[in-house]
């Protein structure tokens, strides 16, 4: 038979807890402005750490702290944690039902101590109430997204959490377990219980670091794939999204074509007004652009005051129109002076890579200038075509 004594499982609990907690801390920190939820993690795992030595303390303190005290900071640690979860999934937090939850449970405490001082039937209820919490917890883990390998992992460990409290709570029910009479007694059910209890404090916390770093990673990748002035792609995100969509027309046979957009005569409106009004400039016209285009479209900025727009599952003469539409939507906002664009316009065909794409825009463009600027010229698609051997 297992040779456990409970005091010092909960030691173990006590000691692992306050590692997760101060390693959540230490997470929240760094990241508090950056990663919503955080904030309750580290809250809830704070709560949790303060519980696990009034557990451990029964019968040398008062059962008031021990037994009430504790078990409502395990279920207020418990409900923030999933307070945290609906928060990093970016869904309001339904306080008034948490609230509601957590006075549930203080008067199922307050009735399984003073009422009928049962541990056992206070066990049933008490364990049968976490269970429901994590599984509440586990499916908010289940539904964030992206998924991936850490709301899986957090997922598991509510999943974990909640099949062994139904599983304590339906062992005394199902009379499998019949002669624990204490939370400190030395049987088998109990030291599992306890046992698994001292590590799902951890296996909580690495849930939510692993999805933390998760979210900054996704962040950083959002800063690096985009402009700081204009907030659109920048070029090296521009280029890879260009080789995907040429990638996914040419699996299918769907359109592909492309816009070159540039501000004219910039270099006078740098002079004139100066070259912060010309970063408005930019910033205003990547506004508006962005606008104009579609949700599956594509903008980047190109390079200074040239930007590229992909248009996916668009032939030349719809990508003229929606260039035409975008030129003359250009309205000069509050302290930026009246600017118009030059646009050039190709399709792409089977055969022809991303540089001879952008090529063929540039082309395009470059007619639209010297034709006198502030309009849209394209290149037919039989100029596209690759030439016979
Ligand atoms: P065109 O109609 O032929 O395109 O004339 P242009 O003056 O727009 O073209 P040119 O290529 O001669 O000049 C582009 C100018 O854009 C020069 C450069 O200083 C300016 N520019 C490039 N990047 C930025 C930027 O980030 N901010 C500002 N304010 N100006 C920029
Ligand atoms: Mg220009
Ligand atoms: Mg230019």
């Amino acid at each position: 038979m297992l040779d456990f004594d409970n005091r010092s499982l909960l030691m173990s609990t006590c000691l692992l807890a306050l590692i997760a907690t101060l390693l959540l801390l230490g997470m929240w920190r760094g990241l508090r402005h950056q990663v919503v939820g955080l904030h309750e993690w580290a809250l809830g795992s704070l709560m949790l750490t303060a519980a696990a030595p009034l557990f451990l303390m029964r019968g040398w303190v008062p059962d008031f702290v021990s037994v009430m005290l504790a078990n409502l900071l395990l279920v207020a640690g418990l409900l923030t944690n999933y307070a945290g979860l609906r928060r990093f999934r970016g869904r309001p937090v339904p306080w008034q039902g948490i609230g509601l939850t957590l006075a549930l449970a203080a008067s199922l405490f307050t009735w399984f101590k003073l009422g009928q001082n049962d541990f056992r039937a206070r066990t049933i209820v008490g364990a049968f109430y976490f269970s429901l919490v994590f599984l509440a917890s586990a499916w908010e883990a289940h539904r964030i997204r992206p998924r991936s390998f850490a709301t899986g992992f957090t997922t598991a460990s509510f999943l974990f959490a909640a099949s062994i409290s139904l599983l304590r709570s339906a062992s005394l029910v199902l009379g499998w377990d019949d002669e624990t009479r204490e939370l400190l007694d030395p049987t088998l059910v109990q030291h599992l219980y306890l046992l698994s209890f001292s590590f799902t404090v951890l296996l909580f916390a690495l849930g939510f670091i692993l999805m933390s770093q998760d979210r900054r990673v996704a962040m950083w990748r959002e800063v690096a794939a985009h402009d700081m002035l204009s907030g659109v792609l920048n070029r090296r995100a521009l280029l890879e999204t260009l080789e995907r969509e040429i990638a996914r027309s040419r699996r299918g046979t769907q359109p592909l074509s492309v816009l070159m957009l540039d501000l004219d005569h910039f270099k006078i409106i740098n002079d004139t007004h100066g070259h912060p009004t010309g970063d408005r400039v930019i910033a205003e016209f990547a506004r508006q652009a962005g606008a104009t285009l579609r949700q599956h479209d594509y903008l980047g900025r190109y390079g200074g005051e040239e930007f590229l727009a992909i248009l996916p599952d668009t032939c030349l003469e719809d990508a003229v129109h929606v260039a035409g539409r975008l030129r003359t939507a250009l309205r000069p906002g509050t302290g930026i002076p009246r600017y118009t664009v030059s646009i050039g316009v190709a399709q792409w065909h089977s055969g022809s890579s991303g540089d001879e794409l952008v090529a063929a825009a540039d082309t395009a463009l470059y007619r639209a200038k010297a034709a006198g600027r502030d309009r849209v010229e394209f290149v037919p698609l039989l100029q596209m075509e690759p030439v016979p051997a």
